[in-house]
């Protein structure tokens, strides 16, 4: 019959329209008590009724999937043996199928050799350009970038504010299990254990860290280097003549050379290990 069907709907809007304030009646004061967690009943789908949420004093929860701009995972502060040491290897993924391409990287570089080190030296996102779309978050093969829930990030300055650096971007890995709980463990599951891919290697190896396994590893290169050296100069040196004591200063700035040359030596060998680190995971 002509009408009815109107009728109908005009009657769940005004149920709705009731049911707003039989709800209000029964949370009462009691709608913002923080123990009683009644403002997440009242988003969830048990509500009845129209209500507002009173942003910026409210916020709804955001579900677990929920994606904003993305996150550097770093190593937690307090960690042992890394502590906020980055996840990312600046493989350059994340750029490459990123759709705006709003992401640029630059690879660290070891300062002697100029050879790459698996490492970020600088990461800028363009966060007006970012799209929120997650491929970069899908595709990092380490783990190391993932999709925030801080949506407040307007500002009224929309050049410099809004090209995230590396140290805007980074936030510790317990910072990303606390928002995505669930994500964090299917992760941890599929990478093999809670700790990053290289650390876990590291540990397979019998070794604490790859910082400690670097570590020891300058330490074994400077004694060959040494060694080496010794040898070298040995038939150079006439025996006979006692060799004139240098003076202090050029005795010292000599060391400080031959430290500088053991170390660069020691950095070429830790970027060549972690390349082939990274080549073996890849
Ligand atoms: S894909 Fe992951 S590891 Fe590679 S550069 Fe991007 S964030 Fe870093
Ligand atoms: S979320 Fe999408 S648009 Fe934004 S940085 Fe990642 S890949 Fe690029």
């Amino acid at each position: 019959m002509n009408g009815v069907g109107f009728a109908k709907g005009m009657w769940v809007t005004l149920r709705h329209f009731l049911e707003t304030y039989v709800d209000d009646v029964r949370y009462g004061f009691r709608k913002y008590a923080p123990d009683l967690n009644n403002f997440e009943v009242r988003q969830g789908v048990e509500a009845q009724g129209a209500f507002t949420v009173q942003y910026p004093d409210e916020k709804l929860a955001m579900p677990e999937r929920f994606r904003f701009v993305p996150f550097l995972v770093v190593e937690n502060y307090d960690h042992e043996d890394r502590p906020g040491k980055d996840w990312c290897t600046s493989c350059g993924i994340c750029s490459k199928v990123c759709p705006p391409q709003c992401i640029w990287i630059v690879r660290s570089n070891d300062p002697e050799t100029g050879r790459p080190v698996p490492e970020p030296e600088a990461f800028f996102i363009d966060i007006d350009i970012c799209m929120n779309c997650g491929f970069c978050a899908e595709f990092c093969p380490f783990d190391a970038i993932k999709m925030d829930h801080d949506y407040e990030l307007a500002s009224y300055d929309r050049t410099t504010n809004h090209i995230f650096d590396k140290d805007k971007l980074s936030k510790e890995f317990r910072y990303w299990n606390t928002i995505a709980p669930t994500r964090a463990v299917e992760e941890a599951e599929a990478r093999g254990g809670w700790e990053h891919k290289d650390a876990q290697k590291e540990a397979r190896r019998g070794g604490s860290s790859r910082d400690n396994k670097a570590t020891e590893a300058r330490e074994e290169k400077r004694e060959a280097v040494r060694a080496r050296k010794e040898a070298a100069a040995a038939p150079e040196t006439p025996a006979p003549v006692a060799e004139a004591p240098k003076p202090a200063a050029a005795a010292q700035d000599d060391e400080e050379e031959k430290r500088k040359r053991r170390e660069a030596a020691l950095r070429r060998k830790a970027a060549r290990a972690a390349k082939r680190d990274e080549e073996s995971d890849s």
